[in-house]
């Protein structure tokens, strides 16, 4: 099977991946937000072909991962590792347009310990491995 095409809105940022089995819904602060579902290619599954140096990204929590966007045109496209800043952690697969959702589990992890979750899955959601956070104080709007 030839690799899916991903890429951001005005397509700066272009990565072939193989076609995902499964997405992940995480709904962490950052996550929620981002709307990402993240799938997690194998070393060799994905390729940035465009837009290495289109991205800005952004670093919270522990900060050992980042999140990249398309500086042009603000969609989330994939993150790195801040320690193998080449390596595609995760890709945003909102952007593969081919890729039917029909076809993909959704898995729901529940960082935020919420058990709130914007998508619908026949799955009953998986506890999250990220610390519990202190109860938001009052400029606390995550
Ligand atoms: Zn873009």
């Amino acid at each position: 099977m030839p690799k899916l095409k991903a890429a951001c809105h005005c397509s700066k940022v272009r990565l072939l991946i193989e076609k995902p089995d499964w997405v992940l819904d995480c709904n962490c602060t950052i996550c929620r937000r981002y709307g990402a579902l993240w799938t997690y290619p194998q070393p060799g599954d994905v390729e940035l072909v465009a837009g290495s140096d289109a991205t800005d990204s952004y670093l919270w929590g522990d900060r050992e991962l980042a999140f990249h966007r398309c500086r042009e045109c603000g969609c989330v496209t994939h993150t790195t590792p801040v320690m193998a800043p080449s390596h595609i952690f995760a890709v945003n697969a909102r952007l593969i347009p081919t890729l039917d959702p029909a076809e993909v589990t959704v898995r729901q992890r529940d960082n935020g310990h919420t058990g709130w979750f914007w998508t619908r899955s026949s799955h009953q959601w998986e506890p999250g491995g990220h610390p519990e956070m202190e109860p938001p104080g009052p400029d606390d709007w995550r």
